[in-house]
């Protein structure tokens, strides 16, 4: 039987296994503090342990840590790390610090099932989930590469989760949502709901309990406001069209001082006439949103283009005319990353499948005026 990983444990669980395995009740509660709250995660490095609790949990834990494959600084403090799991498989987890926040992107699976026509990850079969503890670990790793575990008043270098890298979260609940709860636990790292974004591309069934269980961001890829666009570039809205898609997310449970965040990649030709743009403004009405249009990232062999500046500009300006609040995304990292189709066919060379990272964006106000920047899909 396999062990059940540490950092995959919420801390009833944790408390029960090693109470199970002989370890008083409080120093459960220590070992959670030690792991979540001080960034230690080997045995012999919890002081306040006995030998007999270190043999407990390397006698019921796995405790090893997914190993960096690559970590990469750009000049603008972006970060990014590929980890290689137990098995070999690799994922990417990309760091973006801004003045006011800063936001780690996050991998849900190793592969995806959808076959998103512009999307890189997309053209990889979908290899497996990722378990709760990888999704977990790629946040504790980039934490403790940070020095982010220095107590709980320390302002926080990684404030912001975005489920925004590989695979598509909601394919992957089981893992992903008590992920998430861990990440939340206020007596570990302690993410508000806000300061989590989960990125979707529509699976409607699943659409309610982000909002219930969870209460985090919602982002939803939406890219096109009709079926006959949508369906031609993101298969999903075959099972799940624009009309079910719109009234799960009528439905969503949103907090106070809450939006949803739309995504939209910019597609040449495809997806960013003039009529797009108001049949967007018609289909959004009365929810409170924020459209984050995203250049189209090109990578070797995709079969699309990027809209034009001007197009991008004339797109958004008729939402800001319309009121609908709008950002255009930015790239950040751009030395290390290069663009991100660069970052793509590097990663593929590797055998692994790279991610969309989101970036800085610029914030439109004043009927199209570029006012401010910050981080796409965090509704803070
Ligand atoms: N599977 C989820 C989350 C991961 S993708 C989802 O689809 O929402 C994160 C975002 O990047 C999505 O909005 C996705 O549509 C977008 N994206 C994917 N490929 C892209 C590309 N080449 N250029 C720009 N955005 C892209
Ligand atoms: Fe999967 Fe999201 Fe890429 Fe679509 S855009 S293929 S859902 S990762």
């Amino acid at each position: 039987m396999t062990k059940p990983h540490l950092l995959g444990l919420s801390l009833a669980q944790l408390t029960d296994l090693l109470v199970g395995g002989g370890m008083p009740k409080f120093r459960a509660a220590q070992v959670w503090d030690w792991v979540h709250v001080k960034g230690v995660l080997a045995p012999e490095d919890m002081t306040n342990l006995s030998k007999g609790d270190r043999a407990v949990m390397a006698e019921v834990l796995d405790l090893r840590l997914p190993s960096v494959s690559v970590e990469q600084r750009a000049a603008d403090g972006v970060i990014k790390w590929l980890f290689k799991m137990a098995d070999g498989h690799e994922v990417e987890s990309v760091y973006i610090p801004e003045e006011t926040r800063s936001t780690l992107c996050v991998s849900s699976q190793i592969g995806c099932t959808l076959t998103c026509r512009f999307c890189h990850t997309g053209t990889q079969a979908l290899a497996r989930n990722l378990t709760a503890a990888e999704i977990v670990a790629q946040v504790w790793l980039a934490r403790k590469a940070l020095s982010d575990f220095n107590g709980k008043d320390a302002a926080r270098k990684l404030s912001n989760v975005v489920f925004m890298g590989m695979g598509e979260p909601l394919y992957n609940t089981e893992n992903v949502f008590p992920a998430i709860h861990i990440l939340m636990d206020e007596k570990g790292q302690g993410f508000g709901s806000r300061k989590i974004t989960l990125s979707t591309s529509g699976v409607v069934p699943e659409i309610t309990r982000v909002g219930e269980e969870l209460g985090v961001n919602l982002a939803v890829s939406l890219h096109a406001p009709d079926d006959e666009t949508r369906t031609a570039i993101m298969p999903i809205n075959k099972k799940y069209p624009v009309a079910a898609l719109m009234s799960a997310v009528r439905g969503f449970k949103l907090k106070e001082r809450r939006r949803i965040t739309w995504e939209y990649v910019m597609l040449d030709g495809i997806n960013d006439s003039d009529a797009h743009a108001r049949k967007l403004v018609k289909l959004i009405e009365g929810i409170p949103s924020l459209v984050n249009m995203i250049p189209f990232n090109v990578w070797p062999g995709s079969p699309f283009g990027c809209s034009s500046p001007e197009r991008i500009d004339a797109f958004a300006a008729i939402l800001d005319k319309a009121g609908v609040h709008v950002t255009v995304r930015k790239t950040r990292g751009e030395d290390i990353l290069a663009a991100c189709g660069q970052l793509r066919s590097e990663t593929s060379k590797r055998n692994t499948i790279s991610l969309q990272y989101p970036s800085v964006v610029a914030v439109y106000g004043n009927e199209g005026q570029k006012t401010r920047v910050h981080i796409s899909g965090d509704t803070d």
